[in-house]
């Protein structure tokens, strides 16, 4: 008992400014052992990791061992101790730590010197390991894989920590920009790996939850049984168009009614019961939300901003009287982004993460008005918030490192305590970005200048300038063509063909300067197949715009060649952390076949779909945009967005569509705006849609004088083309005015196919 006192005071009695230097490796050999629990595998990976980055350094063998009483030497005990030392950073409270922050202690005892790392959670001690080796060892994690990893030499391995005690929290609670599913899709498993290995080496982290889309919690059956008036839909459905829409049940929501706060309420309850590890859980609307339209939601917040956070704030209430603590996720996202006119007041305990969608994301955010009232008005109401921009939409190079910080700025003023940025594409700068991202997320006082002054020259050594050079042009172009839209079209805007080729040249240069450093050549190679890339699709995207513009289909197989050129080169560099796929590498890849085949086939399903079943077929007629898979285009001319008429012309294009042999059509619409879709026929102005079955001798028409504002079901034309394999679909459209008009952008088809021999047995057991 008594000897556990010493230690205590001598630690907490030293002058903050004396070290006692630890000498962990000497001369290439071993002076210490790393002690962890045999039981958590989380500790022992970081525990490995941490053996490996010493051997690397110092060339010396560290022994992981599981037992605290068995160490010779000095001790690195990870979230362990001898019986007989007190660690005081073991008995800290979480919320001094919040969330995963942790203490790292130096102190004698017995005649021995021991390094404890501890923490109230297993991330904390597992970021007081990357803390020692980063902020204490001088160790870097720059780039995902091991290429990225700047790991100093010396045979001898000191360690000092000021006052022999560190205690290290986060800047940023939610620490969680994330590379997406289409940045990911073509990493290999090895990959996936190795990206996870970076994201915890540079102290990604968060409170335990989720934040995610859809109000799963309010289950269709239970709201069935909400019907008070007695007409078959639930009370809690939405009023779309002056009617419960039980379409809508689930995805939207009545907000004002009372059992909306009570099932989640209890939901939320029984949740915490079951799950008290958890620190908040979404509660968030779905993508495509119907919002009702009743008179007592309209007197219930001033829009449905409002809506949201009064729900959502009586929901919470509720909950902390049974878990004190305990957060619930909100979304301001898209309809909800507006915020409430009236003096509302958020709940502390609402964990608010705001989507910057549809506002410019290049550009640092402060620099959009709209969206800065916006953020500025619901930071007077809300406790914090997390970010959530989109970064790299194009999935081309995106070193646009100053405007992170300035943003990064704007949100810490306003107050908010997370990041949760989403990396739509990889490529060059995009690590970096990110890297930079959780720098500033963990430790607030870091500027981005000071950080690439020490990346540039570590990472690329004798090619710094040159690198740097590189990605500051690319910086200085993107940030050059002022607010854009996230449109495939801006693409050569933002990345000239001739800027590329120059910084091809001089990456040429720099890769020559480092020929004699394996690691630097592929750091700076890896750059070099990013603007390769970049350069194939730049290509792709002009003999595409050619074929467009001149219908012609040696233009378009033109640029079928160079569409899979640049696919060809991107799938080479699979399982070399070189690219991920997002914007660009998806345009290609939707593109491919199409820009190959004549006519529109069915015969794979839209997404994860079951198949025979669901099929979509976009169209994106702007000139830059999407080669149409039209058979015949006649009267219009193409111009930047989409397909125009001259004065007092008429124009017609028709669409082949089949489905493979064995399959049927059983349900073809078009989407209107309520759909979800963004696209479907908002601009077009067919003034008749026919169809024809028999390759165009006769047509019969499914609508004339088309009303495209009102809801997708009205426009079916199921019964024209059910149980058919091919059909030809002709849209007519006439300028009955004296000017130039855009007649005809972009349309969407959805529907189902089905197994024909299927549907041929169940007639025939179903005839008399
Ligand atoms: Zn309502």
């Amino acid at each position: 008992m008594n000897r556990s006192w010493l230690p205590l005071f001598v630690a907490l009695t030293l002058p903050a400014t004396s070290a006692r230097s630890v000498t962990l490796v000497e001369e290439g050999e071993a002076r210490c052992v790393i002690v962890v629990p045999a039981e958590e595998q989380t500790l022992l990976d970081a525990a490995e990791d941490l053996q490996y980055h010493l051997q690397k350094m110092s060339g010396a063998s560290v022994p992981v061992i599981h037992d605290p009483t068995k160490v010779q030497g000095v001790g690195i005990y990870i979230d362990t101790k001898p019986k007989t030392v007190h660690v005081p950073g073991r008995v800290f409270d979480r919320s001094v730590l919040w969330p995963d922050g942790y203490v790292i202690e130096v102190i004698q005892f017995d005649g021995k010197t021991g390094v404890f790392l501890s923490s109230p959670v297993t991330e904390g001690v597992r970021n007081a390991i990357y803390g020692l080796l980063e902020d204490h060892l001088g160790c870097r994690w720059f780039t995902i894989g091991s290429i990225g990893e700047h790991i100093p030499r010396r045979r001898t391995v000191t360690l000092d920590i000021p006052g022999n005690r560190v205690i290290a929290k986060p800047a940023f609670e939610k620490r969680g920009p994330w590379y997406n599913g289409n940045a990911n899709r073509h990493l290999t498993r090895g990959e996936i790996a190795e990206l996870n290995k970076w994201y915890r080496r540079n102290r990604r982290g968060e409170p335990r939850g989720t934040a995610g889309h859809g109000w799963h919690l309010y289950k269709p059956n239970e709201l069935k049984q909400i019907d008070e008036d007695g007409d078959g839909v639930s009370d809690l459905a939405p009023v779309v168009d002056g009617k419960r829409d039980p379409a809508q049940t689930g995805n939207g929501l009545c907000m004002s009614h009372p059992q909306a706060v009570d099932i989640a309420a209890r939901w939320f309850i029984d949740f915490f019961n079951a799950r008290p590890e958890f620190d908040h859980w979404s509660f968030s609307q779905g993508d495509s939300m119907q919002f009702c339209e009743c008179e007592r939601c309209q007197a219930f917040g001033s829009n449905h901003g409002a809506h949201m956070l009064i729900l959502s704030n009586r929901v919470i209430q509720r909950v902390n009287k049974v878990h004190p603590g305990k957060r619930i996720t909100i979304m301001p996202y898209q309809a909800t982004l507006e915020p409430p006119q009236e003096q509302l007041q958020a709940n502390p305990n609402l964990n608010p993460i705001i989507v910057s969608m549809g506002v410019d994301q290049i550009a640092a955010k402060p620099e959009s008005p709209r969206f800065r009232r916006q953020v500025e008005r619901w930071m007077s109401i809300l406790p914090r918030a997390w970010s959530y921009d989109y970064i790299s939409w194009t999935s081309g190079p995106w070193p646009l490192f100053q405007t992170l910080e300035r943003t990064r700025d704007f949100y810490r003023a306003n107050g908010y305590t997370g990041v949760m940025d989403e990396y739509l594409g990889r490529n060059l700068g995009t690590d970096i970005h990110l890297w930079l991202s959780l720098k500033l997320a963990w430790n607030g006082q870091l500027h981005v200048k000071d950080l690439l002054d020490e990346f540039y020259p570590t990472y690329y050594g004798a090619a710094a300038q040159d690198l740097r050079g590189v990605y500051e042009r690319i910086e200085t172009q993107m940030l050059s063509i002022g607010p854009v839209t996230t449109s495939m079209t801006n693409i050569p805007r933002l990345y000239p063909l001739a800027l590329v080729d120059e910084c091809l040249a001089d990456l040429a240069r720099a890769k020559r300067k480092v020929a004699d450093d394996p690691i630097l050549v592929a750091r700076v190679a890896r750059d070099e197949n990013c603007l390769k890339a970049t350069r194939l699709w730049l290509r792709f995207w002009t003999t595409l715009g050619e074929a467009n513009r001149t219908l012609n289909r040696q233009a378009r197989m033109k640029a079928a060649g160079a569409c899979r050129a640049y696919l060809d080169f991107f799938n080479n560099l699979n399982g070399t952390l070189t690219l991920g796929g997002g914007g660009m590498q998806v345009t290609a890849a939707r593109l491919a076949s199409g820009l190959e085949g004549s006519g529109t086939y069915f015969a794979k399903p839209s997404g994860n779909q079951p198949w025979p079943g669901p099929f979509r077929y976009y169209d994106f007629l702007d000139q830059g945009g999407k080669v149409t898979d039209a058979k015949s285009i006649t009267g219009f001319f193409v111009g930047p967005q989409g397909l125009y008429l001259k004065p007092r012309a008429a124009g017609e294009i028709v669409y082949d569509f089949r489905t493979t042999a064995d399959l049927v059509f059983a349900e073809a619409h078009f989407p209107g705006p309520r759909a979800g879709y963004q696209v479907a026929l908002a601009l077009a102005l067919p003034n008749k849609i026919e169809v024809s079955l028999d390759q165009g001798t006769t047509w019969n028409a499914a609508y004339k004088n088309l009303d495209t504002s009102i809801p997708f079901y009205q426009h079916d034309i199921t019964p024209h083309v059910r149980g058919h394999q091919q059909f030809l679909l002709k849209f007519s459209v006439e300028n009955t005015t004296d000017q130039e008009i855009l007649a005809f952008d972009k349309w969407v088809i959805t529907g189902k196919t089905a197994q024909q021999v299927t549907q041929q047995k169940r007639r025939r057991k179903d005839a008399p």
